[in-house]
């Protein structure tokens, strides 16, 4: 069975968009992994097909309602029973690395996108099943491109979509670690040099450099996972 994504959307035609190309997109063509989209609006509950309402209490911009959330939702669920839901908010757990492996694991994703201000609470407090996940610490005008975000992350992740396995272990992230520098041909571009370790063809002498990079490029950039790795490495010790 392959992996599976159904978007609850009221922008159904936003997909594949860009996960219809490149490595994904050949991964979908190959049956790797499927894509399933719902319209939300298709649950409206009267003649002019509303899916949101003033919020409670007053306030700028629209909630989607409750109840044609929910029909949606259950139409995803009875399409795809063991699939993971998910609703896209700013308010969500940080998406990582460990999380997106996690979706990747499970048959499959269920991907609730908001529009407005978002959804009714008591969608999320009647389903305690689905997990809030946040793309990172802003704000879009829509869940689409989070859903997108996540599922190219999770896709890459999947048998066979992209060609060599390991390729995803020196990964930023993976080793607790951001990635090592990369260099190519030609050896000296514009006065600059490809490190001359790189060159020598001495693979243990290759590894210990790319590590002390991938170990400094951390410490100066994410303290938080530097913090965890160092706690880590002294844990392991
Ligand atoms: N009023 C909400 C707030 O302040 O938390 C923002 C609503 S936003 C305009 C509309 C929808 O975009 C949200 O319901 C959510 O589905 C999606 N969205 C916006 N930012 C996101 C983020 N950082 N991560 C995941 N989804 C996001």
């Amino acid at each position: 069975m392959p992996w599976t994504a159904c978007v609850l959307t009221l922008f159904p035609e936003m997909f594949p968009g860009m996960l219809g190309h490149s490595l994904v997109g050949r991964g979908l063509e190959e049956g790797r992994w499927t894509l399933d989209t719902i319209q939300i609006r298709d649950f409206a509950q009267d003649k002019h097909n509303t899916v949101d309402d003033t919020p409670c209490g007053g306030g700028a911009g629209m909630v989607m309602r409750p109840d044609v959330v929910t029909g949606g939702l259950d139409e995803a669920a009875k399409r795809y029973p063991l699939a993971k839901k998910v609703f896209l908010t700013p308010r969500g757990r940080p998406l990582t690395q460990e999380k997106v492996h996690e979706l990747a694991e499970a048959p499959g994703v269920i991907l609730l996108c908001g529009r407005y201000e978002g959804i009714d609470q008591r969608v999320l407090d009647e389903h305690d099943d689905i997990e809030e996940i946040s793309i990172g610490d802003y704000v879009l005008s829509g869940g689409e491109s989070a859903a997108t975000v996540l599922l190219d992350a999770c896709v890459r992740l999947l048998p066979g979509v992209i060609g060599k396995e390991a390729s995803h272990e020196d990964e930023s992230f993976e080793a607790g670690l951001l990635e090592y520098p990369h260099y190519t041909r030609p050896r000296v571009w514009r006065g600059r040099e490809v490190p001359e370790v790189l060159l020598s063809g001495h693979h243990e002498k290759i590894l210990s450099w790319r590590k002390t990079q991938a170990q400094r490029i951390t410490q100066e950039r994410r303290p938080d996972l530097w913090e965890r790795y160092c706690k880590e490495i002294k844990g392991s010790a």
